[in-house]
């Protein structure tokens, strides 16, 4: 096909182009055209094919046996699962489903989908299905490599043949390997590598990149085969990245962590077919990630319970009670306007707590930066962490710890109220099955001054 198949479109107006132009003639913005297939090639396509119209018609009374089939996929990966999401027992991944998995690069992604597919391999048995074959297209690194990763796993329990790998970039040669190859799911590293003829883009280019994406999509929907996508994200803003993508996906999976640190978890950004709050929790080791079940005991290993500026809160993470460690650190500023710093927590929470405190308590906080950090690269949005952040700023303040083994749940209203949250008995439970004896929330006291007060932070 002549590369005249394409055009360029502004994503701003949707004027277009027949060549990239800098800016846009039709409403003058820079940077907005970006190459899609021309509609003349589009309708062309649909008219050589001669489908069958019982592929995308059904009954209703087909439909009832339609979603009994929906049986999910197990990756057999217990955090994984969770965040695919399903009911247990029945969680997993849905059969057609696209899935985007996102990360700064180095993050682990690979690692983490060679340990999913190998553990589907592994656990093939337990299906019933005839078929068991995966296939993973390299696009980013060859078989080699990838299999390097695979024996690190020291996972043999599973026949070496299902595994299939497709080594090429071009999407239309990866589509017909896989309509060949039949997989029960397929993995690709990464959308960014992939590339058609039929636009003129490099690879990772927008057009590409997303075009790449429908095509597969269209692909997992007529086999009904799930497709994990890896998706890089760029420092610069996720330009050529998983945004343009999230649209077309059925589902958003980001994989974050501190990278100098060795856990990381995945959680949920867009999912069509389950929940968005769940999280998994893993840990890195030598031979790849390792399921974190208990993640508190994890947050809280290394906590500095006992020094000033720690505090602990209890947040939700879907449908787990975490228990996480807050640190607050404040010094005397040498700046006109002191500063707020946040490691996982909004900035917008530091300020209004530091001025919540510094009205109703009277704590001098507006000559002092203020630096709060949720411990462990774990990031919070969840108001029932300003208790336990008002508290690790205050004790950090006035240089004295929490001797007791505490855990703080609470929203700060404007008023310095503490409100109460929800699931609360629940958070309860869980701080009292990791050993902590005292839990304050709306249930002990109302306002946070009643806290400092008899945690001996305030007079
Ligand atoms: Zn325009």
């Amino acid at each position: 096909m002549s590369k005249k198949s394409s055009v360029y479109v502004c994503q701003n107006c949707g004027w277009s182009a027949l060549r990239w132009v800098g800016q846009c003639q039709g409403c003058n913005s820079w940077n907005t055209l970006v190459e899609e297939m021309s509609e003349v090639s589009k309708t062309g396509k649909e008219i050589k094919s001669s489908e069958d119209i019982s592929d995308f018609t059904v009954s209703l009374s087909q439909v009832d046996a339609l979603e009994s089939s929906k049986a999910r996929l197990s990756t057999f990966i217990d955090e994984f699962d969770r965040v695919l999401g399903g009911e247990e027992p029945n969680r997993g991944m849905v059969n057609g489903a696209v899935m985007l998995i996102g990360g700064e690069p180095g993050i682990g992604k690979s690692t983490l989908l060679t340990q999913v597919v190998v553990s589907m391999l592994a656990n093939s048995k337990n299906r019933d299905i005839s078929n068991n074959k995966i296939a993973y297209v390299c696009g980013e690194e060859n078989p080699a490599q990838i299999a390097l990763r695979i024996n690190r796993l020291k996972e043999n329990n599973y026949n070496q043949d299902n595994m299939v790998f497709i080594s090429s970039t071009n999407v239309d040669s990866i589509a017909k390997a896989i309509k060949k190859i039949k997989p029960v799911v397929v993995v690709v590293d990464s959308i960014q590598t992939l590339t058609t003829f039929d636009l003129a883009g490099s690879a990772g280019s927008v057009g590409q990149v997303r075009e790449c994406a429908e095509r597969l999509t269209t692909l997992a929907k007529s086999l009904n085969i799930p497709i994990f996508l890896v998706g890089h994200v760029t420092k610069e803003g996720t330009i050529s990245g998983p945004k343009v993508l999230e649209h077309i996906v059925d589902s958003v999976l980001e994989l974050s962590g501190d990278r100098t640190g060795d856990l990381r978890i995945l959680r949920a950004v867009k999912n069509r077919f389950g929940a968005t709050d769940e999280v998994g929790v893993f840990r890195m080791r030598d031979f790849g990630f390792e399921s974190v079940s208990n993640p508190s005991e994890i947050f809280l290993e290394h906590s500095d319970v006992g020094v000033p500026g720690s505090a602990t809160v209890c947040v939700m993470e879907g449908t787990r009670p975490l228990l996480i460690e807050i640190q607050g650190l404040v010094v005397s500023s040498q700046l006109a306007m002191p500063r707020r710093v946040g490691r996982g927590i909004m900035l917008s929470r530091i300020q209004v707590l530091a001025a919540v405190l510094e009205k109703h308590c009277k704590l001098p906080l507006s000559n002092n930066d203020i630096f709060a950090s949720v411990a462990g690269g774990f990031s919070v949005k969840e108001p029932a962490l300003d208790l336990g952040l008002a508290v690790a700023i205050t004790s950090s303040l006035v240089n004295k710890s929490i001797k007791e083994k505490t855990v703080f749940i609470g929203e700060i209203g404007l008023l310095g109220e503490i409100r109460s949250v929800n699931l609360l008995d629940r958070r309860i439970k869980e701080a009292k099955r990791l050993g902590f004896n005292k839990v304050i929330s709306k249930k002990t006291h109302s306002s946070i001054k009643d806290v400092l007060k008899e945690l001996g932070l305030l007079k």
